[in-house]
């Protein structure tokens, strides 16, 4: 199914994201992983791809299986920026061999080792280039990667919602934000996007907090900015790693209810692969989930 029509028949999507073991480990251990999550019942599970395109093949197994032995509807990240144009039309050939319908295609983070090595010349620069591409296919159903608080590489929000109303305009038929921890700061972004003529289903982004390095680290990856309230839970918490799980649920927990009320046409949990959370996470909103979709 593409999930452009899932928005269409439910309320709320509810979406999980994972992502493939590293290299050096069995595939099979993201199986268990799935194995938990598919009890969950989620409208989609989307799996990353590395940065600079390493582990692409193991992404595209894991969607595979999601989507014909998991019979659930995967979602296939797919990044461009190190990528040559026949890579990616294997990619395409690939997916439709394994009935993968939907992509979220997007530039990807650049790769931080100085050594890596770009096609020379570089085939693609932005999303938008790669978009173009998987529409131009036209059996995918595209997402595309949006940011409430501004792409970090960007030094203009105005200019931000510009380039992304031109990934909207090539095709795109969802959008999935990066993490936010303020609610506020999602409402005034699906405004701002509004007035910029965007008007696709938004899925937002929510990461729960686990521990307080983790966290740190994506703040700083993501400028994503931290409330007072959540910067309490972690200084009072940082060192009694079980409180500050069950503190960082809750948190999440109460993001999506207030999410949820406001109208969001979408939730995409960051699981980092722990089924664990995100069991407790969506058990806490199953019974809203099927009361509202009823
Ligand atoms: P783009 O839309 O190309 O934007 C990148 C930057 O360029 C922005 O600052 C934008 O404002 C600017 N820009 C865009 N168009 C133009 C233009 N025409 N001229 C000048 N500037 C322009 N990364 C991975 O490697 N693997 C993943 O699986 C992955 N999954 C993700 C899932 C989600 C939901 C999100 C939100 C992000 C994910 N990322 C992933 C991270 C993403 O690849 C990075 O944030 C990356 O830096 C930007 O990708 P993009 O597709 O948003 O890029």
């Amino acid at each position: 199914m593409k999930i452009k029509d899932l928005y269409e028949t439910k309320k709320t999507v509810i979406s999980l994201e994972i992502f493939p073991p590293k290299l050096d480990s069995p595939v099979e251990t993201v199986f268990k992983t799935l194995d938990e999550l598919a009890d969950i019942n989620p409208d989609f599970i989307s799996v990353t791809y590395g940065a600079g395109g390493k582990a692409k093949d193991r992404t595209l197994e894991i969607a595979s299986k999601i989507k014909n032995e998991y019979n659930i509807e995967s979602l296939a990240h797919l990044t461009c920026i190190s990528a040559t144009k026949n890579q990616i039309r294997e990619a395409f050939e690939v997916m439709r061999k394994n009935n993968i319908e939907n992509i979220l295609a997007m530039r990807g983070d650049i790769p931080e080792d100085p050594d890596f090595e770009f096609p020379n010349p570089l085939q693609y620069e932005h999303a938008a280039d790669l978009i173009s591409e998987v529409k131009a296919e036209r059996d995918f159903s595209i997402g595309a990667a949006c940011y409430p608080e501004g792409h970090v590489e960007c030094d203009s929000k105005v200019k931000d919602i510009k380039y992304l109303k031109d990934k909207v305009d090539m095709g795109v038929d969802f959008l999935m934000t990066q993490l936010f921890f303020d609610n506020e700061l999602f409402f005034q972004f699906m405004e701002q996007i509004d007035i910029a003529g965007i008007n696709v289903p938004v899925s937002a982004g929510i990461m729960p907090v686990l521990n307080k390095n983790q966290v740190v680290r994506m703040t700083k990856l993501s400028g994503c900015q931290m409330p007072k309230k959540l910067i309490r839970i972690l200084d009072r918490y940082e060192d009694n790693p079980a409180a500050l799980k069950e503190a960082g649920e809750a948190y999440a927990i109460e993001q999506i209810i207030d999410l949820m009320a406001w109208g969001v046409r979408g939730i995409h949990l960051y699981t980092m692969n722990k089924a664990d959370t995100a069991k407790r996470i969506i058990g806490n909103i199953e019974n809203i989930r099927k009361l509202q979709n009823n």
